[in-house]
């Protein structure tokens, strides 16, 4: 199966408002313009220097989405060009990328990572601390960022329930914070093993690595 092939397929089983995001991680640049010349523009990485590199490489109306945990110590590497951050999961982050949009004059969009995973592992907010952050002055304050919607990641398990129902709570949390915040507007869950799952439950973002691109090699 070709790149192109895989996304068509995927793009095929995808409602219109779903988006796309292509995750590269780890594969070469060849791979993303095999992509890109399928028509995608949009792609996600893990990792910020990779990010930074590839973005310096590639066609510039590409969308880089940091989908990874991220370092405090390395938001600036990404602050001039990221389109959005979905693992945004502390107040000390949030005022991080703040500052470096600030000094690029831009602002920056970030997704709340809501923690719904049973597991510990999984990196996240507690719905309680996403909504005193939404309602303190201290977020009030950042004017260099923008809040626009949630990301969770389900447990990895083969348990179609448990999965369920860690989609339908994440659906459930942004409901809750759009009442507190109304710009949110994007649902960011479902990966290659559950997106169809994740866009019954709610979800209009998917984040698809495998599925397009092959297992990946670390
Ligand atoms: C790697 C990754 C994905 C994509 O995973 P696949 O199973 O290859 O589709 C999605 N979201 C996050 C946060 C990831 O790190």
């Amino acid at each position: 199966m070709s790149i192109k092939q895989n996304l068509l397929d995927i793009k095929t089983q995808t409602p219109e408002h779903v988006t796309l995001v292509a995750v590269s991680k780890t594969k070469p640049n060849s791979d993303i313009m095999e992509a890109y010349d399928a028509g995608q523009r949009v792609f996600g990485e893990n990792k910020i220097q990779e990010m930074a590199d590839k973005f310096e490489a590639l066609p510039k109306d590409i969308s880089w989405h940091m989908i990874g945990h991220v370092q405090r110590n390395k938001v600036k590497y990404m602050a001039s060009f990221v389109n959005l951050i979905h693992g945004m999961d502390s107040f000390k982050l949030l005022k991080e990328i703040n500052k470096q949009a600030k000094k690029e004059t831009r602002v920056i969009d970030c997704l709340l990572q809501i923690k719904i995973a049973e597991e510990d592992a999984k990196f996240g907010m507690a719905k309680v601390d996403a909504i005193n952050m939404l309602q303190s002055d201290a977020f009030k304050e950042l004017q260099n960022v923008r809040i626009t919607g949630v990301m969770g990641m389900a447990t990895f398990t083969d348990d179609q329930k448990q999965v369920t129902a860690e989609f339908n709570r994440l659906k459930t949390i942004f409901d809750e914070l759009k009442t507190l915040h109304s710009n949110l507007e994007i649902i960011s869950m479902g990966m290659s093993g559950d997106y169809e799952l994740a866009i019954n439950c709610g979800s209009n973002m998917i984040r698809v690595g495998s599925s397009i691109f092959g297992e990946r090699n670390y």
